[in-house]
């Protein structure tokens, strides 16, 4: 597709809601407004005269075409933001027509809806006032709209326990078994022998890392809320090397204010008793075991090693260690899988009784093996994505389980969303807090974000650690070197 921008540069939003219409695809863009009778050309303009300001857009294609204006006096739409609203109203209007339905997100692009709401009831505006905007402003469905508001309220009482000076850890492990065909981590598969010779180095250089991020976390006067080991699947790691790394950040952080300490034990073909049993007996409280499905063709067609009874088992052997919080991860809209099929996965983990199930949408992305440049795969074409993630919603309501944290990610299905569900007081915090960015998450290990937050502003600042374990233990220096910014940033703003 051809996507123009004429007297305007309102690009990301206009080619964020585009890329919801046209999955996988990339944009030819254009500034200039040249052959406009070409095919497959989306033309976006915005004009302002002397009274008022014009609002355009028309899309041709397949020997169809549909075009919008919307007229407005100038002084009423002199905000950047207005102006990129109205014009997206525009676009998703003839967009619609043009692939013969709508978004439920309406033109809302962003990926975290849910702060909206928050920042909404901040200027003192109820619920119905928020439904009123975001379903006449941004045309957003009011099933999402509801779905937003409960998110919120679920989180509010959370969000009040997090302190100006509070952050959470995150310790990336950047290993798994073997690699999903949906995975789009830098995560690296130790059937790999190269990868597999660097992980005890890997994991001596994550201790030093962990206890550099302590001294600098302690001289600050921070305080830790949660910690999150996530990838990756972290329990690729032998115990012996659990033990190290759960070691380290005994030693290294004060523990006495956590109030969460989960592990992503993601794939059940990397747990075991003696894992596990490490895991408990240094304090981790929280795990994840990802069915993802509990159809046994799907988990073979997207790579993954395991069956549904080894998910069933690992699930049941969590619970004899002590775990009394698990999470489970379904995909909805996986390929091979069809909504019966998705159906029962959600009433067969609702079943188990795991305290949080948390719903995604298969994100299509660039780095994963699903993806192809021309748009999204046959096998992913006419996916009931739509249905089955309604379906979660509402079996999973039902049984008492509520929406807790909700994010949306770039080519998904339907430009669909993910939910995590709990049952009540039992929320994953770190969720929580890094979604609606809070406080700060110090980040250790390779692919580490650190997001600096500072909570009376609104500021965020971002350190990156290096991607892959081999320049993570290459340039470790340099790397340490870079979290000085860690201390600059709370000398300056606090
Ligand atoms: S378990 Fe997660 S991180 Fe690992 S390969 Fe699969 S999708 Fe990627």
């Amino acid at each position: 597709m051809i996507l123009v921008f004429s007297g305007h540069n309102y690009k990301y939003e206009t080619e964020s809601l585009c890329k919801m219409f046209f999955s996988c695809q990339r944009f030819q863009i254009e500034y200039e407004a040249g052959d406009l009778s070409r095919d497959n050309l989306i033309f976006t303009r915005v004009k302002t005269g002397k009274t008022h300001t014009l609002f355009y857009a028309f899309v041709r294609g397949e020997g169809k075409f549909f075009a919008k204006s919307i007229r407005v006096p100038k002084d009423s739409a002199q905000e950047k933001n207005e102006q990129e609203r109205l014009l997206c109203l525009c676009v998703h209007r003839v967009l619609s027509r043009y692939v013969g339905q709508g978004t439920k997100w309406g033109i809302l692009t962003g990926i975290r809806p849910v702060k909206r709401i928050h920042e909404y009831w901040e200027q003192g505006m109820d619920d119905m006032a928020i439904h009123q905007k975001l379903e006449r402003d941004y045309l957003v469905s009011p099933q999402k709209v509801d779905l937003c508001i409960t998110t919120a309220k679920t989180q509010a009482p959370l969000l009040q326990l997090t302190q100006p000076k509070s952050f959470s850890l995150y310790v990336s492990i950047p290993y798994c078994p073997s690699r999903c065909s949906y995975c789009s981590f830098v995560s690296h598969s130790i059937t790999n022998r190269s990868a597999l010779k660097l992980v005890p180095s890997y994991v001596e250089h994550l201790c030093r890392e962990i206890a550099y991020t302590g001294d600098l976390a302690k001289s600050l006067g921070l305080r830790l809320e949660s910690v999150y080991w996530g990838g990756g699947t972290p329990t690729t790691l032998e115990p012996d090397q659990l033990a190290q790394i759960l070691q380290a950040i005994g030693q290294s952080f004060d523990l006495s204010t956590l109030r969460e300490y989960t592990v992503e034990a993601g794939r059940p073909d990397t747990i075991t008793e003696q894992k596990l049993t490490v895991l408990k007996q240094a304090g981790v409280g929280r795990v994840s075991i990802n069915p993802q499905t509990f159809q046994n063709p799907v988990l073979e067609e997207i790579g993954r090693r395991h069956t549904a009874e080894m998910t069933i088992d690992r699930y049941k052997l969590a619970r004899q260690v002590g775990f009394d919080c698990i999470n489970m991860d379904l995909i909805a809209g996986l390929p091979g899988d069809d909504l019966a099929g998705f159906c029962r996965s959600v009433d067969k983990a609702i079943s188990l009784g795991p305290e949080n199930i948390t719903v995604h949408t298969l994100s299509v992305k660039r780095s994963s093996r699903l993806f192809q440049s021309d748009g999204l795969p046959q096998n992913l074409k006419d996916n009931p994505a739509g249905e089955m993630v309604d379906y979660a919603q509402h079996t999973l309501m039902e049984a008492g389980y509520r929406p807790y944290y909700l994010y949306r990610q770039k080519n998904t299905l339907e430009n669909l969303e993910n939910v995590g569900y709990a049952k009540p007081g039992t929320e994953g915090l770190y969720n929580v807090y890094i979604m609606e960015e809070v406080h700060t998450i110090l980040a250790v290990g390779a692919s580490g974000v650190t997001k600096l937050v500072n909570p009376y502003t609104g500021l965020i600042d971002r350190v990156f650690n290096y991607k892959f374990p081999y320049e993570y233990i290459d340039h470790f220096n340099v790397m340490l070197e870079r979290k000085r910014k860690v201390a600059e940033f709370y000398e300056q703003q606090f």
